[in-house]
């Protein structure tokens, strides 16, 4: 087990002056133990190890200076202030102080010599330092600082001075005891991958040498910052995996005998399968054949046909004499793979049962018993399938639909839901959301992954214009002519202000105007603050063609699919990230007719919206989409990594750091195969103890 010894794993209370109070305000950075403060690194740094004559001073910069003072004098101008000429060979500076005392005023005698520290700013006098750290020098001035001065993240009542010499306390004991902070990136993994040495960086970082690149420094480019982030980025894979062997060593039904019924069901779709769809099949299909949980991300654009591997995933299960349950994240998903599920599965003699949160009393009873006694074969429903009052006799495949923020430890939980019949379910999870793959990799570095790179033969790709609301009455006529011609078209209205009922209220009244505009059409509303029922009643109208339009919020942006709906206006468009533009443009084009999507955007645009509404119109490529969304919003909002635990990482940052992603998994083998007793450790050292926990074997 872990290695870092009492000298640095001991409390922070274990430093001279450090009691109760200040144990507290450390604990809301953060830092816990004396090797937490080790990994407490600067935000930014200060340069006082060198004077700078006043005459290179620019503005805006941090500098120390040295003079002798010309004059001292309180002027008033808007404010009162105390101005202090200061002057070196080089040039003439002013030290202003808006709040000062009279003892203060008297220090600064003409003659005298200061030197001060603060900010350059171009001021009434030229360059100016207001408020500057200073002292009046004697015969003899003291020497300058020998390393930059670290300015660390702070809390209430925890200052710098006082972090920064916790900190060299810190850094003394680990002088004393190297060997008590080990590097787990041994010397041999280190050489190979280029690596300094961990306490060389943390020294680097806490008291960098005036000699360091100050730029390479606060760019996060520093060899040194690298290295601690890509022992972070190390950890997290790490801890992935752990994860993954965890859930593995529990054994799962091995599912190898699905062809007969796979094949009925395949007889019964109106065509066939992609080549790309068969593929992945294989795929998922050698992993459920195993006695090891499968744990599978399918990834696939908007339209790629994934709810049929899904359903011949299930089919294998069902064969084996297991259930398998498929999570949406909505319920209008929900409810739409309930109904295609049902025609499908039904004339093969399956049972399918539907669990959501609204479903109540009896009815709710009555699916948890047949789930539990294992006549619900198929189970559709959205996260509440998951909730601990719900028992599966025998669940052999779990399938979570659209759902790329599904955390690791639902995947865990996912293990107890199998524990009644002592197995642990295969896990399939689908996405939409397709990430360049080194990324994939670190985020579901748990997961093996299939992709579905191919649409189904027969589609024509969308076109996209964008207009701006004031050519509304134009897209109406465009409305009344596809209607007109046995189209269908979609109305979609965007978030106003974070706020459902606004969004709700903003709906019903572009329902209503619409109504009024178009009185020939048959117009239909849906939105999240509907019950479910009526939501579902409005969906299978508009799927079977009795409604002509469908004004909606982004409820409906995750699957549904009706092939006949071939125009979608979308509203306020530069509201919504480009993977959810997409997403809810994938409603249409799902036929053969040339479909359209008008973005209405609410003008002026900024520069960025312009940006990302004319990547809209350029392609339809999921995947470009989404480079160009992780370009203009970064992995955090792309992926939704709350969840994923990659947005809380101290050092590493995603954007920044991208070009180190691809270093991780040689690394983590490499570390795996010499020294795998330094995973749990690293683990640790930037998870936590909860995640060294729950990773442990
Ligand atoms: P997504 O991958 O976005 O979840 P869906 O599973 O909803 O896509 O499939 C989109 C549409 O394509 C559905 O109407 C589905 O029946 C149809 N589809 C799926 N596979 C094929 C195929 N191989 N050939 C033709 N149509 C297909
Ligand atoms: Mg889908």
């Amino acid at each position: 087990m872990s290695a870092e010894n009492k000298a640095l794993d001991a409390p922070v209370s274990s430093l001279k002056g450090v009691g109760e109070a200040l144990t507290q305000k450390l604990s809301r950075l953060r830092i816990d133990s004396v090797a937490d403060l080790l990994f407490h690194l600067p935000l930014r740094y200060q340069d006082r190890t060198r004077i700078t004559p006043i005459g290179t001073l620019r503005a805006g910069h941090e500098a120390v200076v040295e003079g002798e003072v010309v004059a001292a004098e309180v002027v008033s101008g808007r404010r009162r202030s105390l101005l202090v000429r200061l002057r070196d060979g080089s040039g003439l500076l002013s030290l202003r102080f808006f709040h000062f005392s009279p003892a203060q005023q008297q220090q600064f005698q003409p003659g005298s010599r200061v030197r001060g520290f603060g900010e350059a700013r171009a001021g009434a006098t030229g360059l100016e330092i207001y408020h500057p750290e200073y002292r009046l020098l004697k015969a003899d001035a003291p020497p300058v600082e020998d390393h930059l001065t670290p300015i660390y993240p702070a809390t209430e009542g925890l200052h710098q001075t006082r972090l920064r010499a916790l900190i060299e306390q810190a850094l003394a004991r680990l002088d004393d005891a190297p060997e008590a902070l080990p590097d787990w990136i041994t010397p041999d993994l280190r050489s190979r991958f280029r690596l300094p040495e961990l306490h060389r960086c943390l020294h680097a970082l806490h008291q960098p040498p005036p000699e360091i690149d100050p730029e390479q420094l606060a760019s996060g480019h520093h060899p040194a910052t690298r290295r601690l982030a890509l022992e972070e980025l190390l950890a997290h894979r790490l801890s992935l995996q752990t994860v993954r062997l965890r859930i593995q060593e529990d054994g799962a039904p091995a599912l190898a005998s699905g062809r007969g019924l796979q094949a009925r069901f395949l007889t019964q779709l109106p065509f066939s399968l992609t080549a790309a769809q068969r593929r992945v099949l294989d795929e998922i299909g050698a992993d459920l054949a195993r006695e090891v949980p499968m744990l599978r991300l399918v990834q696939g654009d908007v339209g790629s046909g994934k709810t049929v591997v899904a359903a011949m995933s299930a089919l294998a299960a069902i064969s084996g004499g297991c259930q398998a349950a498929m999570m949406a994240p909505t319920e209008i998903l929900a409810e739409q793979h309930y109904r295609a599920f049902k025609a499908w599965f039904t004339p093969l003699g399956i049972d399918v049962a539907w669990l959501a949160g609204k479903l109540k009393g009896k009815a709710r009873l009555d699916t948890k018993a047949a789930i539990q006694d294992g006549r619900a074969q198929m189970v559709v429903g959205t996260h509440a399938l998951f909730q601990d009052d719900v028992h599966f006799q025998r669940l052999g495949l779990a399938v979570v639909d659209e759902q790329h923020r599904f955390g690791v430890h639902q995947r865990l939980a996912l293990r107890e839901k199998g524990e009644a019949g002592g197995l642990t379910p295969h896990q399939l999870v689908m996405t939409a959301t397709p990430i360049p793959r080194t990324l994939a990799m670190s985020a579901y570095a748990d997961l093996d992954v299939s992709v579905i790179d191919e649409l189904p033969p027969g589609r024509t790709p969308v076109k996209t214009v964008a207009m701006p609301g004031e050519r509304r009455p134009e897209v109406v006529e465009r409305i009344r002519h596809a209607c007109a011609e046995g189209r269908q078209a979609y109305w979609v209205c965007t978030l106003i202000e974070e706020s459902e009922a606004l969004e709700c209220q903003a709906a019903e009244a572009t329902r209503d105007e619409l109504v009024e505009a178009l009185p020939e059409l048959a117009v239909g509303l849906v939105h999240g603050r509907m019950k479910p029922a009526e939501k579902a009643a409005v969906m299978e109208a508009f799927k079977a063609g009795e409604l002509d339009l469908l004004v909606a919020t982004t409820v409906i942006e995750v699957g549904v699919d009706v092939p006949n709906a071939s125009l979608m206006i979308i509203e306020n468009p530069e509201r919504l990230g480009l993977s959810q533009l997409h997403q809810l443009r994938g409603r249409v084009g799902r036929g053969a007719t040339q479909s359209f999507c008008v973005l209405l955007y609410h003008p002026p645009l900024s520069a960025h919206s312009k940006e990302r509404l004319a990547v809209m119109r350029e392609t339809t490529d999921g995947f470009r989409i989404a480079e160009k969304d992780l370009e203009l919003r970064g992995p955090g909002e792309v992926l939704g990594t709350r969840q994923t635990g990659l947005a809380q990482m101290k050092i590493a940052d995603l954007e920044r750091d991208a070009d180190l992603l691809d270093r991780i998994a040689p690394l983590a083998e490499a570390l795996m195969a010499s020294h795998p007793e330094a995973s749990q450790p690293l683990i640790r050292r930037w998870l936590g103890e909860e995640a060294g926990r729950y990773g442990q074997v």
